[in-house]
C-alpha cells in the first residue's frame, strides 16, 4: 500500500487564539482540494479546541505539540495528558521536538513514555528526531538518531507503529533557513527505514510514514517530496501564514 503523505504545520509558541482561528480558516478553503496528503496544524494548547471545532469537518486535523508522560489524572501541575487532547477534538500529537529536547529536558525514555501515552489514548504520535550540527560535523548523525529511534519507539508493538509517524529534524535547519538537501534528507530517511526494518519489522519499515522538517518553504517542498523515502514534511516557520502553508500542501 503506498503510504500516503502528511504535511504538518508546527504552530510553536505563536499566534493568540484569534489569530489561530484565523490562520486556521484561511486554510480550509485553500486546502479544500488536497486529497493527495492528510494535513494537520499544531496550534498552542490554548487554542487546541475552538481550532478544531472550527475545522471539523474539514480535511485538515488538529495536533498537540506536546503531551504529559502520565496518563492517569493526577497531581501533576501545569501538565496536559494525552486523553485531554483527544478529549478537545485532537487526532495528533508531537512528540520529542528538538526544542522540546533542547529547553525542557525532553529524553529519548520521556518520548517513549509519551509516545506509548498518545498511542493509549488514541492519537496519532508524530516522534521527532534528529541531529546537532556538532552531531553532523562530528560523524554522529546516524548513530544519535538510531539512539532516539530504538530508544523512543522501545517496546511498540506492530500495531503501536502503524499509528506513529517519524519527523526527521536536523535541529541545524530548524529555523535556521538552512535545509538539508534533498539528497541528505533522503539519506537520513533510507537509514531510519532500515533502522525501523532492524528493530521492528521490513514491513513496519515499508508502511511508515518519516516526514522531514527544517526550513522547509513553498520552494524546496517538491524536490523533498520526490525523494523514495520522504512521505511528508513537518513544517515551522511557513506554516504560520496560510497561504505559504497551503502552497506546501498543494505541493503538486
Ligand atoms: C519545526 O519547528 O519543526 C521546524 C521544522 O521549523 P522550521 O520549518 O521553521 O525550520
Amino acid at each position: 500500500m503506498a503510504r500516503r503523505p502528511v504535511i504538518a504545520g508546527n504552530w510553536k509558541m505563536y499566534k493568540l487564539l484569534g489569530e489561530a482561528v484565523e490562520t486556521a480558516l484561511a486554510l480550509k478553503p485553500l486546502v479544500a482540494n488536497a486529497n493527495h496528503c492528510e494535513i494537520v496544524i499544531a496550534p498552542v494548547y490554548t487554542a487546541l479546541k475552538t481550532v478544531a471545532d472550527r475545522l471539523e469537518g474539514s480535511n485538515i486535523k488538529v495536533a498537540a505539540q506536546n503531551c504529559s508522560t502520565e496518563t492517569k489524572f493526577s497531581a501533576r501541575t501545569g501538565e496536559i495528558s494525552a486523553d485531554m487532547i483527544k478529549d478537545v477534538g485532537c487526532a495528533h500529537v508531537i512528540i520529542g521536538h528538538s526544542e522540546r529536547r533542547q529547553f525542557f529536558g525532553e529524553t529519548d525514555e520521556s518520548v517513549n513514555q509519551k509516545t506509548k501515552a498518545a498511542l493509549h489514548s488514541g492519537l496519532t504520535a508524530i516522534v521527532c528526531v534528529g541531529e546537532t550540527l556538532d552531531e553532523r560535523e562530528s560523524g554522529n548523525a546516524e548513530q544519535i538518531v538510531k539512539s532516539q529511534l530504538v530508544n523512543g519507539t522501545d517496546g511498540l508493538t506492530v500495531s503501536d507503529m502503524e499509528r506513529i509517524i517519524i519527523a526527521y529534524e536536523p535541529v541545524w535547519a530548524i529555523g535556521t533557513g538552512k535545509t538539508a538537501t534533498p539528497e541528505q534528507a533522503q539519506e537520513m530517511h533510507g537509514f531510519i527505514r532500515q533502522i525501523i526494518a532492524e528493530a521492528h519489522s521490513e514491513e513496519t519499515a515499508k508502511n511508515i510514514r518519516i516526514l522531514y522538517g527544517g526550513s522547509v518553504k513553498p520552494e524546496n517542498i517538491n524536490d523533498l517530496m520526490n525523494e523514495s523515502d520522504i512521505d511528508g514534511a513537518l513544517v515551522g516557520g511557513a506554516s504560520l501564514e496560510a497561504e505559504s502553508f497551503a502552497k506546501i500542501v498543494n505541493y503538486r
